[in-house]
């Protein structure tokens, strides 16, 4: 039989005009040095990983606080899993919400000094399905342009009307809130620490504004639950807010928690809602419970270990120190996200790969993940790091930058 008999028949798709055009853009991507691709992890999740057969030491994942890997956390995952096996089976409205869920929502109410918790299975799925839920045709949703792509997609299934203010600019929103002042509902969305610049929106002027506009609140406080505030109930406690005075929460288990899936916090009415009509929340099976289970070792481990935000913290400013007296274009960011400006996008992919040379793993974030223009290496931080290897970094990126 010849070779080529063994190769399947070239799919119907891929006869079509069209399917040129996609391989195009593909190549397009790849000229531009914007193309994306997955890598192969091997083994344990956690600061030194091995990738497509080579180790790192890595400032690129989530795990801010180091409990991803944490005995506790897996042995109540692996426990749970092994009673009740593990896949859900469900949507949370029919038989998937199990007593691990329950709990855990009961948990985050009261961590989170809010009525009620509703989970969904990823962080993405909460932020669809809250803004696609709580507005509809003669609303007006206003957001950050920084806001995280779930939101922004929210913002797209919702039938509502899409406004934007620049980062940060407080003036923009205050006139957006003028301009809108006809619709029915309006919803402001920003997320809590931006993901890609590291900083903090201002939760006390954002909620002064939407007090006099009469304007509800939606939070995605990803990157700062679990690690903001002495407690770690994230950005209404770094800017010790008065709970009358709390937006509505989104929170996510992939990154502090160290686990997977997400919850939004709010008012009993407020939940009812979504529980009836998030369609990400409705329509999908929930999330095992095994996660449920490992998720509420995570939150007491977050709440009694303060010293694992402490430690951050200290890693996070030897980091900053050094790097100014390297000059590195850093920004104006406070949290475990920081990012290192480069000049384009082949300057991160040549910096990126230089510390790659060293052993060392950082992301290289290009648009549009990012604006144009403003390619850069985002380098994050977690409590399982060592002050050897924030000096080991600094070192890596001294020579990677001199070239
Ligand atoms: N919001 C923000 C700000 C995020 O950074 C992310 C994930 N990168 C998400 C939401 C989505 O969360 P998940 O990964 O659980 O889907």
């Amino acid at each position: 039989m010849s070779k080529t008999a063994l190769l399947p028949p070239e799919p119907q798709v891929a006869q079509l005009p069209w399917h040129k055009q996609l391989q195009q853009s593909l190549q397009q991507r790849r000229d531009a040095g914007l193309y994306r691709q997955t890598r192969q992890r091997q083994g344990e999740q956690s600061v030194e990983v091995v990738v497509d057969g080579q180790s790192f030491l890595s400032f690129t994942s989530n795990d801010y606080l180091g409990l991803a890997s944490h005995p506790d956390v897996r042995a109540a995952f692996i426990k749970v899993a092994s009673e009740e096996g593990v896949g859900s089976g469900a949507a949370h409205l029919l038989t998937g919400h199990s007593v691990h869920h329950q709990h855990l929502e009961e948990q985050l109410a009261v961590f989170c000094q809010q009525e009620a918790v509703l989970l969904f299975s990823t962080g993405y799925m909460a932020n669809i399905g809250v803004i696609d839920a709580l507005t509809g045709r003669n609303d007006v949703v206003i957001q950050d342009k920084l806001n995280h792509a779930s939101l922004l997609d929210g913002g797209r299934l919702s039938e509502a009307r899409q406004w934007r203010y620049a980062h940060n600019d407080m003036q923009q929103l205050h006139r957006r809130l003028h301009q809108t002042s006809d619709a029915g509902q309006r919803l402001i969305v920003s997320d809590g620490v931006f993901s890609m610049d590291g900083d903090l929106a201002p939760l006390p002027e954002i909620m002064a504004l939407a007090q006099q506009h009469r304007t509800a609140v939606l939070i995605d406080d990803a990157h700062a639950i679990g690690v903001l505030g002495s407690q770690g109930r994230g950005s209404v406690e770094h800017w010790q807010l008065e709970p009358a005075s709390y937006p509505i929460v989104v929170g996510t288990f992939g990154k502090a928690f160290g686990t997977a899936g997400a919850f939004v916090a709010a008012d009993e009415v407020v939940i009812e809602t979504l529980r009836q009509h998030a369609r990400s929340y409705v329509y999908t099976t929930a999330q095992p419970a095994a996660i449920a289970a490992a998720t509420s070792v995570s939150l007491r481990l977050l709440q009694a270990e303060s010293w694992r935000r402490e430690k951050l913290q200290a890693l996070i400013e030897q980091f900053r120190r050094g790097a100014e007296q390297l000059g590195l274009p850093l920004m104006d960011s406070q949290t475990a996200i920081q990012p290192v400006l480069m000049d384009n996008e082949h300057q991160a992919l040549a910096v990126g790969q230089s510390l790659e040379q060293q052993g060392i793993l950082v992301g290289v974030i290009r648009p549009p993940t990012v604006p144009a223009g403003s390619a850069r290496l985002r380098i994050t931080f977690s409590a399982l790091h060592q002050s050897e290897h924030v000096d080991r970094l600094l070192s890596a990126l001294e020579q990677a930058c001199a070239h």
